[in-house]
């Protein structure tokens, strides 16, 4: 079975020649298989099409796929978005009373399969006649469909995008306006959770006021409000630092169980772990097709998508296995002092920072880990010298500086362009395959950086940050907007860049497995958000987190097959053995012997 597709977006037949048209084989013996449809895009005959790949060759702004499936496939299509669009085949599975958790590249169709389930989306077949429930026969999702026809399950939803006012809850202005729906039994519910996660003071707040992670915890606020059978969540940690994830994905379990269930798209791998009792992995070629794996149990379902193959599928996700043996571990080879830092102090507003002293060295990652609101960007930005210190001076200078901000601007340019700036690396073998091959940078050089979507505009500007030559590199919150696989990639095109060029990085994140993955040592903010925050000095990796967990009340275990860290259940036995011995953050070796 053939799947042939082609980016709208990209296909530009009037500059390009039609030579997708022209070099087909099979329209040269007078077969219409190629040819510009109405809209003036590229269309393809998947029966009449042999699969050569001339055209995609051809296509000189890469927008033809065509993708060879096996034949089975074809029964499993659930929707399409069009004639030569993108194509979901199945859906990731509901298992009643539980979290089912679903991982995934971005564009393989998770947010698409969120909205078949919510019913916000009638999936076509690609066309065909077929029944829901008729298709779904056997499966869990037969009675599921089923039900939601009938009314008998009901849904409630967090969509990927916040704050969009053509979402639910319409034109509210303020965080008040937004609640004044739920009914008097959810309202309560509602004013449980803003107790508990300590909201109140927002309440009167206006929606277009709120920073990202107070919009975030409010939208899944109502959402977990509303009373429903099935609770869809979709990425609920964009926005939230650490300690807000693991205290959302909490409230999400809390409200799961006795009949409920929730399907949770999520790419942060230590969150989703935490929240999901089922994993399902949505695999396939981004904006091409994408088909959900069956539902793996969650310790399996995490490990398999690592080790890059799902065993009931028999599909090879990537080429090599990712594994976090070596988090903590003390880098031998980090050189001399880049620079150092004596304590600075700055006042912004009502909020006020202060660092201890530190220093940087060649070659090595510094982490920076703490609460939204407690200062890191303002810190990066001293070092950027983009904020004057009130106490203290800037310690960068003299030095050569790249600083990638965490709000990016998309500008009106092509990739091409922008990339310019960084022509002397582009010519050095080891920036093409640690960062434009690895983040997959070349496919989006003919397009214009205003139509890039959020995963891709963040993975340009660290390929540019990192293809400056700097003696410091500022990377402020990478992982926002991209896929697990994305942020492992990023995390360790960091790791190399800096080591090969004998710099030193600063990086801000959110995303647990990234930072410890990824650093030599860390930074761990304290203080009161939006109100003050401290800077300490630099600590090795496993006392870092060590302190911020002791801080947020969490450990954390390491599973034995893949070093990556796990959260224990609040009071299970390791839970308890670990808080009583301070290693709130065990560490591991590959082979030791941990419990799982
Ligand atoms: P994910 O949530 O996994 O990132 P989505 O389900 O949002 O992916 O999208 C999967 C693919 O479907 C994307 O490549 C996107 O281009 C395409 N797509 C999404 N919505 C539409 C639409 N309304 N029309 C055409 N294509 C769409
Ligand atoms: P973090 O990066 O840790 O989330 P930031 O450094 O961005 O924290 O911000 C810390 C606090 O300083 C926030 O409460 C923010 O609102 C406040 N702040 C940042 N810049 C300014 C400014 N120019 N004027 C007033 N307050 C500011
Ligand atoms: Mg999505």
């Amino acid at each position: 079975m053939r799947l042939a597709t082609v980016d709208d977006d990209l296909c530009n037949s009037k500059l390009c020649g039609i030579p997708c048209v022209t070099f087909c084989p099979v329209n040269r013996i007078g077969s219409k298989t190629v040819w510009i449809g109405e809209n003036g895009k590229s269309r393809i005959n998947e029966t009449t099409c042999i699969g050569c790949g001339i055209c995609v060759h051809k296509c000189p702004y890469g927008a033809i796929s065509i993708i060879n499936l096996a034949d089975y496939w074809s029964k499993k299509l659930i929707h399409r978005y069009g004639e030569n669009a993108f194509a979901l085949y199945g859906l990731p599975e509901v298992k009643v009373g539980f979290v089912n958790g679903i991982i995934g590249r971005n564009g393989a169709g998770k947010s698409t399969s969120m909205k078949i389930l919510s019913g916000q989306l009638k999936p076509n077949f690609g066309g065909n006649q077929v029944d829901l429930t008729d298709f779904f026969k056997g499966s869990e999702l037969k009675p599921y469909f089923g039900n939601l026809a009938s009314g008998k399950i009901r849904v409630s939803v967090k969509s990927q995008i916040i704050g969009d006012s053509t979402e639910e809850g319409g034109t509210a202005e303020t965080v008040e306006a937004l609640l004044s729906d739920l009914d008097e039994k959810e309202r309560k519910y509602a004013d449980f959770l803003i107790s508990d996660l300590q909201l109140r003071d927002l309440l009167q707040r206006r929606l277009d006021q709120l920073s990202g992670g107070e919009l975030q915890m409010i939208t899944l606020v109502k959402a977990l409000s509303r009373e429903a059978d099935v609770y869809l969540i979709d990425e609920p940690s964009s926005y939230l630092d650490v300690f807000q994830r693991l205290t959302a994905a909490k409230k999400i379990r809390e409200r799961v169980g006795n009949g409920k269930s929730s399907v949770v798209v999520e790419h942060d791998l230590i969150v989703l772990d935490y929240l999901s009792d089922y994993v399902s992995i949505v695999y396939g070629t981004p904006g091409v097709f994408g088909m959900a794996s069956k539902s793996y149990g969650t310790r399996n379902g995490i490990n398999n998508f690592l080790r890059g193959y799902l065993p009931e599928e028999n599909t090879k996700l990537r080429e090599g296995s990712i594994d976090f043996f070596d988090v903590g571990l003390e880098k031998e080879d980090v050189g001399k002092v880049v620079f150092g830092w004596a304590p600075m102090k700055k006042t912004l507003g009502n909020f006020q920072l202060s660092t201890e002293e530190g220093e940087a060295k060649e070659g090595s990652v510094i982490a920076l880990l703490g609460r939204n609101g407690t200062g890191k960007t303002t810190f990066v930005k001293m070092l950027a010298g983009l904020v004057e210190p009130d106490q203290g001076v800037v310690p960068t200078s003299g030095l050569r500086l790249s600083y990638k901000p965490q709000m990016l601007k998309p500008i009106n340019k092509t990739v091409a362009e922008a990339m310019e700036e960084v022509k002397d690396s582009m010519r050095e073998e080891f920036y093409k395959t640690e960062v434009i091959d690895s983040l997959g940078i070349e496919r989006l050089w003919a397009r214009n950086i205003s139509s890039l979507s959020g995963g891709e505009l963040q993975k340009v500007a660290v390929a540019l940050c990192l293809g400056r030559a700097a003696d410091v590199y500022l990377i402020d919150e990478p992982s926002a907007f991209l896929d697990v696989e994305e942020r492992l990639r990023i995390g360790k095109a960091i790791k190399r860049m800096i080591s090969s060029r004998r710099a030193t990085a600063f990086l801000v994140d959110h995303d647990l497995l990234l930072l410890t993955s990824t650093a030599d040592s860390m930074i761990i903010f304290k203080g009161e958000s939006g109100k003050n925050g401290l800077a300490k000095r630099p600590a090795k990796v496993l006392d870092g987190v060590n302190s911020f967990l002791k801080e947020v009340g969490i450990t954390m275990r390491r599973d034995p097959e893949t070093g990556r860290p796990r959260v224990n259940k609040e009071g299970s036995i390791l839970d308890r053995q670990q808080k009583a011995s301070g290693a709130f953050f065990m560490a591991v070796t590959r082979g030791d012997q941990v419990e799982s």
